[in-house]
């Protein structure tokens, strides 16, 4: 296989299920960590700061620095402050995304009567009276901006709702196409290679989501490998138009 300059990983269903590490992908990050060859962690999650998925990333036994984080809390944070500075916001989600808009400027903790901009990250206290608050802004004129539109993420127990799925209740309910900044949109590998500087041929995204991680490599313009250890498994990639670079079982396979 190729070697490449900036290994790329999403995380949930590709570095580790739930709770649990996949042994593979970890033995191969160690192996890059050796090598000094770059990597970087690019999630969908939106709950997790960068330094809480650093925590989790060390209880696999994973080293990495903030800095090698990128989430789509982040990335979102980054675009509503681009697009929409100043507005007025109301936001579902976890400690991520408060964190992320705070740091961009926003206030997070007001309850505002008329936002101008919905903000929606996972958030696994949902209920339906903040959906429903939700729902009446968007219906008024607010914009709906989505970290992440996965519909299901891989647990111990099975799959669970993503953010994707109650984004699209709201959007549903007041009739309207939501923007979506994570995975497959291309933002998060274009910020890589703008603060690093690598070529895209030099790039990789490695993912367990066709959907999500293989699409975002595709659109971005870079090689993509997907695995078999999480949402889409080998056999229904083989019958998506577009393939990605490689398919593997795990990452032992190319380690
Ligand atoms: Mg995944």
């Amino acid at each position: 296989m190729k070697q490449y300059r900036a290994y790329c990983f999403d995380l949930d269903g590709t570095v580790y299920r739930g709770t649990e590490g996949i042994d593979s992908a970890i033995r191969f990050i160690h192996k890059l960590q050796q090598n000094k060859i770059d990597y970087f962690l690019v999630t969908n999650n939106s709950s997790k700061t960068p330094v809480q998925l650093q925590t989790t990333l060390a209880n696999f036994g994973l080293d990495v620095p903030e800095e090698r984080i990128y989430s789509s809390a982040l990335a979102t944070a980054k675009y509503v402050n681009q697009h929409y500075r100043e507005a007025k916001i109301h936001v579902i989600g976890s400690d991520g995304l408060f964190h992320a808009l705070q740091k961009e400027g926003f206030e997070t903790d007001k309850e505002e009567l008329n936002p101008e901009v919905v903000v929606m990250g996972i958030d696994r206290t949902i209920d339906y009276m903040k959906l429903a608050k939700a729902c009446v802004a968007v219906q008024n004129g607010a914009q709906l901006v989505g970290t992440n539109e996965d519909i299901k993420f891989p647990s111990e127990l099975g799959f669970l709702p993503g953010n994707g799925s109650f984004v699209r209740l709201v959007a549903n309910v007041a009739a309207v196409e939501p923007v979506f900044v994570g995975k497959p949109s291309p933002v998060m590998l274009q910020v890589i290679q703008d603060e690093y500087g690598y070529h895209k041929d030099e790039m990789v995204m490695i993912g367990d989501n066709y959907d999500t991680d293989i699409l975002c490599g595709i659109h971005f313009g870079c090689d993509t490998i997907h695995v078999n250890t999480g949402v889409t498994s080998t056999e229904q990639v083989l019958q998506k138009p577009l393939q990605p670079t490689y398919c593997v079982e795990d990452l032992d396979e190319i380690s």
